[in-house]
C-alpha cells in the first residue's frame, strides 16, 4: 500500500522534473490537405505524441501521408531524398539527421503516432512539418511553432493604450458637391403614378 503511493509519488516528481508530455492531432485528407496549418507547443512539453489519422477513403499507394517536422530550411531537401527513397521507406532517406520526427505513411481510415523530444527544438527556430508522399508537399505543409513556456506573463505590459484617436480631425466635411447635383426629376418619375401631373418646369 505504502509502497505504491511511494512509487506514484515519485513517478510525479519524476515527471515534474522531466516536463510535461504534450499531445498533438492532425489529419489528412482526399484532397491532399492536412486539417491544420499551424501546430504549437511550448516549451514546457519536453516530449510530444503528434497522432496522424487519414481522414478520406484513398489507399496509401494513392493518397498515402506522412507527418514529418524539420527545419524549415531542411524542406526541400528532406521532401527530395524522400522521393528518392520510395515507397518501400516510407518516402523518407532513413537516417536522414535533418528529420526532427516522422510518422510512418497512412493511408484511408488510419491513425499513426510518433512520440519525440522537444530537446532539439529551439525557440525561435523556423520549423515547418509536411507530408513527403510524391507531390504533396507544395499542399501540405505548416508551421510549428515551438515557443517559450508561458509563464505568468506581465500583464499586457507593452500594450498602448487604445487612445481615442482624434475623430474627426481630418475628415473633411461632407461638402455638397456641385457636380451631384442629379437631374432632379429622373428618380422622381420612377416612382411617380402614371396620372400624377408632371410638374411644371
Ligand atoms: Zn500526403
Amino acid at each position: 500500500m505504502f509502497s505504491k503511493v511511494l512509487v506514484l509519488l515519485l513517478s510525479m516528481a519524476a515527471t515534474l522534473l522531466q516536463g510535461k508530455d504534450c499531445a498533438l492531432q492532425i489529419a489528412g485528407n482526399d484532397m491532399m490537405r492536412f486539417d491544420k496549418q499551424v501546430l504549437q507547443v511550448d516549451s514546457a512539453c519536453s516530449r510530444v505524441t503528434l497522432t496522424l489519422t487519414h481522414s478520406g477513403q484513398l489507399p496509401k499507394a494513392a493518397m498515402g501521408h506522412n507527418w514529418v517536422l524539420t527545419k524549415a530550411a531542411d524542406k526541400d531537401a528532406t521532401v527530395a531524398a524522400g522521393v528518392t527513397a520510395g515507397p518501400q521507406h516510407g518516402y523518407l532517406q532513413q537516417g536522414d539527421a535533418r528529420i526532427i520526427a516522422a510518422t510512418g505513411m497512412v493511408g484511408g481510415k488510419e491513425q499513426t503516432s510518433v512520440t519525440f523530444s522537444t530537446s532539439k527544438l529551439k525557440v525561435g527556430e523556423k520549423y515547418l512539418f509536411f507530408c513527403t508522399f510524391p507531390g504533396h508537399v507544395g499542399l501540405m505543409t505548416g508551421n510549428f511553432l515551438f515557443t517559450a513556456a508561458s509563464k505568468a506573463k506581465p500583464a499586457d505590459k507593452a500594450k498602448p493604450a487604445n487612445k481615442a484617436k482624434p475623430a474627426d480631425k481630418a475628415k473633411p466635411a461632407n461638402k455638397a458637391k456641385p457636380d451631384e447635383a442629379k437631374p432632379a426629376n429622373e428618380a422622381a418619375t420612377k416612382t411617380m403614378p402614371s396620372s400624377a401631373t408632371p410638374s411644371p418646369q
